[in-house]
């Protein structure tokens, strides 16, 4: 099958340009991180670049370099925040990986032994916890510095 190609009207696209809202953690100049409105554990995040690619494969490289900055600079934040004892990544491509949002994006979920992870797509959070897990996790950003 022939690569599909990136659509720019996917919900995360939408969420770039504005034009729905979100749970904003972290922005630069090239990434965006987020509250997963499904999460699969308290704290879930998502990391997306600003560039339109569509998943790991047809990103560019440089796209790819600022994204897991931001990952990895979101990860110790959120691993701060929710005094987690670790982090679990996913980075799913195509429907077939278990991809739904055709815009690349990184899960970051902190982890706590013995707690399992929620299933992928489960149910909706709500919208007051995750603003309050939002600023949780930007105020261990601020202390990052
Ligand atoms: P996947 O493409 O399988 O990696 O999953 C997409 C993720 O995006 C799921 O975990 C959804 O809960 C999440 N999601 C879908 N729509 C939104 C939205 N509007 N805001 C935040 N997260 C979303």
């Amino acid at each position: 099958m022939a690569d599909a190609r990136y659509d720019p009207d996917n919900i995360f696209a939408k969420i770039l340009r504005g034009e729905i809202p979100c749970h904003r953690v972290y922005e630069d100049a090239h990434t965006l991180a987020f509250m997963d409105v499904m999460p699969q554990g308290e704290g879930h995040t998502l990391v997306i670049p600003k560039a339109p690619s569509r998943g790991l494969l047809d990103a560019d490289p440089a796209t790819l370099a600022a994204l897991m900055a931001s990952v990895q600079r979101v990860g110790r934040a959120v691993k701060a925040a929710f005094e987690a004892d670790g982090l679990t990544l996913f980075q799913f491509n195509e429907a077939a990986g278990g991809q739904t949002v055709f815009h690349l994006h990184v899960h970051v979920i902190p982890r706590r032994e013995g707690v399992p992870l929620k299933r992928h797509e489960g149910g909706m959070a709500d919208n007051a916890v995750l603003a309050e897990q939002a600023a949780r996790i930007r105020t261990a950003l601020d202390a990052q510095g």
